[in-house]
């Protein structure tokens, strides 16, 4: 299985779950399985005990898992049935890992959030890789994973942490890094600002995760200089800053991906061969 993994930076609502289906909808045409998995980085064991006020509606899955709605997007776009385990949330890993220290499974070891919760993320997020979400039976191709937040927040470090270990443990080939961020307009000239962007990437990399794609949200499509200065200062080749400019209906999205290439691009960087080459999307 390949993992796709999408962050975002400088703001929340900056359009990770969007990106994540949209993915999930070209891998699809590229005639790939994918599954996918949000992280919700709060200590609630799941969203059934959010305020609707506070959090939106609750996604409730098939199987019962009561979850946040970007699962909801997920099936929409990508025609999958998700489980429970498919949003995973600090309270979650939290009371497994807890569980088993009850249990005495660490056999006297000091049960700390490096390793012990790092690796039992990393367990979660391989065994959902596996799972059947389609009427296939079979399992996923890809694993697209949604870290909710904004990258840098002080909950989610162990997420970080576990998915920059993930990389080193399926191998760099089978685990890329898109990154979500704000490249606003400002003044009468509307000239487009990298700088918000390249401070994400900063904060990204001190993190120890390299950035594959970088996804640029704005209320314009991104001008070739602003592109030329992205790809130089983030270090990501031009060909994969990607435009996710607003548009009128988020079903555009991925045909906005589409027009870029995305798709070769990923096959491309995940070695996905020519089953998976763009050819096979049309
Ligand atoms: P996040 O997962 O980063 O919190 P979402 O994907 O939930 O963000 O998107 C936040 C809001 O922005 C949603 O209402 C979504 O419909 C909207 N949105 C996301 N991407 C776009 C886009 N390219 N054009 C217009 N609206 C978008």
């Amino acid at each position: 299985c390949k993992f796709i993994v999408v962050t975002g930076g400088v703001l929340s609502g900056i359009g990770k779950g969007v990106t994540a289906s949209s993915i999930g909808v070209l891998c699809k045409m590229m005639g790939l399985r994918p599954t996918a998995i949000k992280i919700d980085p709060y200590l609630n064991v799941d969203a059934g005990t959010m305020s609707p006020f506070e959090h939106g509606e609750v996604f409730v899955l098939d199987d019962g898992g009561e979850t946040d709605l970007d699962l909801g997007n997920y099936e929409r776009f990508m025609g999958v049935n998700l489980r429970n385990e498919s949003n995973l949330t600090t309270g979650k890993i939290y009371q497994y890992v807890i569980e088993k220290e009850r249990r005495g499974d660490y056999l006297g070891k000091t049960v700390q959030v490096v390793p012990h919760i790092t690796d039992a993320l990393q367990d979660w997020i391989v065994g959902v890789s596996k799972k059947p979400v389609d009427n296939s039976d079979q399992e996923p191709d890809v694993c697209i994973i949604e870290l909710g937040g904004t990258l840098g927040d002080i909950e989610s470090m162990p997420f970080v942490e576990a998915l920059r270990q993930l990389q080193d443990r399926v191998g760099y080939k089978n685990c890329c890094f898109v990154h979500v961020s704000l490249v606003p307009s400002l003044g009468s000239p509307g000239e487009q600002k990298t700088k918000p962007t390249q401070h994400s990437i900063k904060q990204m990399r001190a993190l120890g995760l390299a950035p594959d794609f970088l996804m640029c949200r704005g209320g314009k499509p991104v001008v070739e200089g602003a592109r030329d200065k992205l790809s130089m200062f983030c270090q990501v080749p031009p060909e994969r800053v990607v435009s996710v400019h607003d548009v009128s209906n988020i079903y555009h999205v991925p045909l906005l991906l589409l027009e870029q290439n995305f798709p070769a691009l990923l096959a491309q960087r995940l070695r996905m061969g020519p089953r998976h080459s763009p050819e096979a999307c049309e």
